[in-house]
């Protein structure tokens, strides 16, 4: 296997070992991204001379990350590096601090090979929505990694670091995970701190790894969990080896099926690979049965009231004073508009819309207190499912990666493509999208297992089970 396909356990045993020196892992990263990124356009800056800086720093040292270069979203600030959230708005912008999540990172001894592309702020689900450029998918250029994080998921598939972070607001991690064959983890609200994290929807934004294998992403939750007292969401909770947890048993676990899922506008092919998961999963051992989460139907609607009101309010921060880009005008209010026109692209602008009506005198009882009650009723769907059952197993997406260009000038088409990921977040609940097949055009399919609330472990090991008991995890794309 090219040592640049190899994931953070597997790297970190070749090291320990002698077999391979830090440097040549982190140059073997580095010449795989020379030799792909044209294709993939995974990055909006790669941070080559602070990969080998940081690389300097953490030779000799023990850290559980010991010279394992990583990818980070590039809205997640880091000292020193810009941090765009691919917005023309944040071009120049240069966090004078860094987030909770790299400084833990970094406690650990990894190496930044660089920030990856996403929708602009985080709106969408191709990546299109970049105010730089949009990524390719992998496993077929002409179509799109998912989004928002597809950035950091291309790279992960493309070889181009040995995993990666990503944030999910309403999918964001899942459904590029599926769309490009890796493993993607949506912690839940509250295990990670979003300190450093650019606001999008913050009753609804986690952090998350994007990895290779399960026993990666299980590696990488263990280190970014955890009370921050700098994010008064995160949890004041124990965490707890995440990676020793996931051998033990799963013949005791009961997986509910939601019939609610399986619908119209499901790909055929997906739908039969994830009911042949199904099977395979009770051929391990667990217990399968159907349920019912009866409110799914209003789950998107009732998202993009609450996501577009939260970021219209996040986003007014944007002012042309505070940060980043201004545009030049004869007086203050003319600066503000002429900022906000030139600084945020279409679908940013779309949802400060949107939001602005959601919450405005009149409205706000009609839309957002009315979406804030129907989010209750998707979270008690869930509450009264897991009296019966310990983890939701669901398909990812609809879909396997679409063509670049097919959903964008269709805002609702692309809204649907998180259909199955999004009551996960208006739940708070943790999920992890894993590969579970391929289509007949060569794409790969994910499986999604949703759990309890800040129960990571039970995901984690019927996860690694699985995959360890298939070959889809292993399968690189055809660069
Ligand atoms: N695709 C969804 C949106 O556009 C989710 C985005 C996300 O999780 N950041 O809002």
């Amino acid at each position: 296997m090219e040592l640049y396909n190899s994931g953070i356990i597997e790297a970190l045993d070749l090291m320990d070992s002698g077999e391979v020196s830090p440097e040549e892992l982190l140059d073997a990263v580095f010449q795989r991204i020379n030799s792909v990124e044209d294709k993939v356009k995974a990055f909006v800056t790669v941070t080559k001379d602070r990969a080998y800086e940081m690389l300097d720093e953490a030779k000799g040292e023990r850290g559980a990350l010991r010279c394992i270069p990583l990818a980070i979203k590039d809205n997640i600030c880091i000292r020193g590096i810009p941090t765009t959230c691919s917005s023309r708005i944040l071009k120049n912008f240069i966090p004078p601090y860094e987030s909770t999540v790299t400084k833990r990172l970094k406690e650990e001894g990894y190496l930044l090979v660089g920030k990856t592309n996403l929708d602009e702020f985080a709106m969408g689900s191709s990546t299109e929505n970049s105010g730089f450029h949009t990524t390719r998918n992998p496993w077929a250029t002409d179509r799109v990694p998912g989004g928002s994080s597809g950035g950091s998921t291309a790279a992960v598939a493309a070889g181009e670091c040995l995993a990666a972070l990503g944030s999910d607001t309403g999918g964001s991690i899942r459904q590029p995970a599926a769309f490009c064959g890796v493993v993607g983890l949506k912690p839940t609200y509250g295990r990670v701190s979003r300190f450093g994290l650019v606001a999008f929807a913050s009753s609804l934004d986690q952090i998350g790894p994007i990895t290779k294998n399960v026993a990666d992403a299980a590696l990488l939750l263990g280190i970014i969990s955890g009370h921050d007292p700098s994010d008064s969401t995160s949890a004041p909770l124990h965490v707890k080896d995440y990676t020793a947890l996931l051998s033990e048993g799963i013949r005791d676990i009961k997986v509910g099926i939601p019939k609610e899922y399986f619908i119209e506008g499901l790909d055929p092919e997906v739908e039969s690979a994830v009911k042949d998961s199904i099977r395979h999963l009770g051929s391990l051992g667990c217990s399968v049965k159907e349920i019912s989460l009866p409110h799914t139907g209003y789950a998107v609607a009732t998202y993009y009231i609450l996501a577009t009101s939260e970021a219209s309010s996040n986003l007014a921060r944007y002012d042309g004073v505070k940060y980043g880009f201004r545009a030049e005008s004869k007086d203050l209010l003319e600066m503000y508009r002429e900022t906000r026109a030139q600084g945020f692209g279409a679908e940013v602008k779309r949802r400060i819309m949107l939001g602005t009506y959601a919450l405005s005198a009149g409205y706000y009882e009609a839309f957002y207190r009315k979406a804030q009650q129907v989010r209750t009723l998707i979270k008690e769907d869930f509450d009264n499912a897991f009296r019966e059952v310990d983890i939701i197993i669901t398909p990812t997406t609809p879909t396997t990666a679409f063509r670049i260009g097919e959903k964008i000038s269709d805002p609702l088409q692309m809204y649907l493509n998180d259909i199955f990921t999004i009551s996960v977040n208006l739940a708070g609940l943790p999920a992890i999208s894993i590969p579970c097949g391929f289509d007949s055009k060569g794409l790969p399919i994910g499986l999604q297992l949703i759990g309890r609330a800040f129960d990571e472990e039970s995901i984690l090991k019927v996860a690694h089970q699985y995959e360890q008991s298939t070959e889809w995890y292993k399968r690189r794309p055809p660069l």
